[in-house]
């Protein structure tokens, strides 16, 4: 490991005793600390920065901040760039979100600010705030339920549904708030959703889950009778001592609210946290959060999941061609295609600097390959505009499936990758699929 360490430290002061104390600080410091050059090159870490680095660290190298980062922060070395007081706060608790391991424990974090000293030097400090940042998000949970029932009741619609998820009876809420009349009855509660905004797999899923918690809750666009869409919430709660028996009639009941009023707030608050700024797809952070829910609902009740990943082709010769604005432009449209081709149910998420992802529930390998050739050649056709140029580029594709062989969504991840790989080297503008033997390198 080629690793700077406290050692490389340069005596700032000739008193031994007190660069003595400075070192033992370093190393007892109970955060991360990394001094960088302007360049991101590390001058110097303490040991608890260099463990909490070293799962980004690529072959044990850790020699510059920015590049180790750069698949968590791909902003980081522009951030520093375009600072430019002598010295100050870059970026003040900025979170960065290392992928899971395991399925369900949710994502690493870590935060991170970083300081410039001087025209030469910067100082990063990182710490741990896994646990805090779960209990946050748990909380941000258990506000949205509280808002869901503390409302106003003339606008719910209340439905009762058996233990399928078939609508039991109708009432005059479904009326109101749906414009459905009594012939709902006995069709699935998806007849509420837009037609790809939802699969069978996920509505057992919801049925599971509030068996499980109590209640389930979640927000996206609601169909009403007439086709129109609308901004809804849809919380569905197991009836007390019904739904443990097979065959209780009716089994949950659900509400289904009209937040169109409310929906700009939230996607305000979604949209900070959890939307890339670039393209308004779904942030890494986002993406990882909604694998790990997709996976730990597979391993309950199994179903074909698959991943897309997507890398621009020769993207470096695009932004120096037309510079770097078109580029952006060429990754918004990009988005706007990916979007075109999948699902409201897919996540889709910028994962880098031009490197996306796809998540495709409950879609089997021939399907995923299907809706990746379909994005290809939606590019391949439609070349990006910006201002009054045509800008043609390519993308290269891999395809993966879930199965019991794979550990977690890391190994999901790295078989994507391994395929995107094989897409390249096979000569890019192409969609590449994993099979066994890709690991060692296999073609
Ligand atoms: P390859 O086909 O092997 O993927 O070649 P490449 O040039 O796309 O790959 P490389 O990873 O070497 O370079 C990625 C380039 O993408 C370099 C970087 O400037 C550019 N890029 C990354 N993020 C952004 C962004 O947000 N906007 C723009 N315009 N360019 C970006
Ligand atoms: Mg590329
Ligand atoms: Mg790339």
């Amino acid at each position: 490991m080629s690793t700077a360490t406290c050692a490389a430290v340069q005596p700032p002061h000739p008193d031994a005793e007190e660069y003595e104390a400075l070192l033992q600080f370093l190393y007892m410091a109970p955060v991360g600390l990394v001094q960088l050059s302007s360049d991101g090159s590390i001058l110097m870490l303490n040991p608890l920065s260099a463990q909490l680095l070293m799962p980004l660290s690529r072959d044990g190298e850790l020699t510059n901040l920015f590049e180790a980062l750069a698949p968590v922060a791909p902003d980081l070395r522009q951030l520093c760039a375009a600072y430019t007081a002598p010295s100050g706060q870059v970026c003040d608790a900025t979170r960065l979100f290392l992928h899971a391991d395991n399925v369900g424990s949710g994502p690493q974090v870590l935060s991170l600010s970083l300081l410039k000293l001087d025209g030469a030097r910067l100082m990063a400090v990182l710490s741990d705030i896994t646990v805090q940042d779960r209990r946050e998000r748990q909380l941000r949970n258990t506000d949205a339920w509280l808002n869901a029932i503390m409302t106003n009741i003339a606008d719910y619609a209340l439905a009762s549904l058996d233990r399928q998820g078939r609508i039991e009876s109708w009432n005059d809420s479904i009326g109101r708030v749906t414009g459905y009349d009594a012939a709902v009855v006995g069709q699935p509660y998806a007849l509420f959703y837009p037609d790809d905004a939802t699969t069978p797999a996920q509505q057992a899923d919801r049925l599971r889950e509030a068996d499980e918690n109590g209640w389930t809750l979640d927000e996206g666009l609601r169909r009403r009778a007439d086709g129109s869409q609308f901004w809804g919430s849809a919380m569905i709660t197991p009836l007390p001592g019904r739904a443990e028996e097979d065959n209780a009639v009716p089994a949950y009941c659900m509400i289904i609210r009209d937040i169109s009023d409310k929906r700009e707030i939230s996607q305000s608050l979604r949209q900070a946290a959890y939307c890339d700024h670039l393209t308004g797809l779904f942030n890494r952070r986002a993406f990882f959060e909604a694998a790990d829910v997709e996976l730990a609902r597979r391993k309950k009740s199994p179903r074909p999941v698959a991943l897309i990943m997507l890398d621009a082709d020769h993207f470096k010769r695009i932004n120096d061609h037309y510079g770097h604005p078109a580029g952006d432009e060429v990754l918004r449209q990009l988005a706007t295609a990916m979007r075109g081709v999948c699902r409201q149910v897919d996540v889709l998420a910028r994962i880098g600097g031009e490197e996306f992802a796809v998540l495709l529930p409950s879609v089997d390998l021939d399907d995923a390959m299907a809706v990746a050739e379909r994005l290809l050649a939606q590019v391949r056709q439609a070349p990006a505009s910006y201002e009054s140029q045509q800008i043609a580029y390519t993308v290269s594709l891999g395809v993966a499936m879930m199965d019991d062989d794979v550990s977690g969504f890391d190994g999901l991840l790295t078989r994507a990758d391994q395929a995107l790989y094989l897409a390249k080297r096979s000569g890019r503008n192409r969609v590449a699929c994993w099979r066994p033997g890709l690991e060692e390198g296999g073609r």
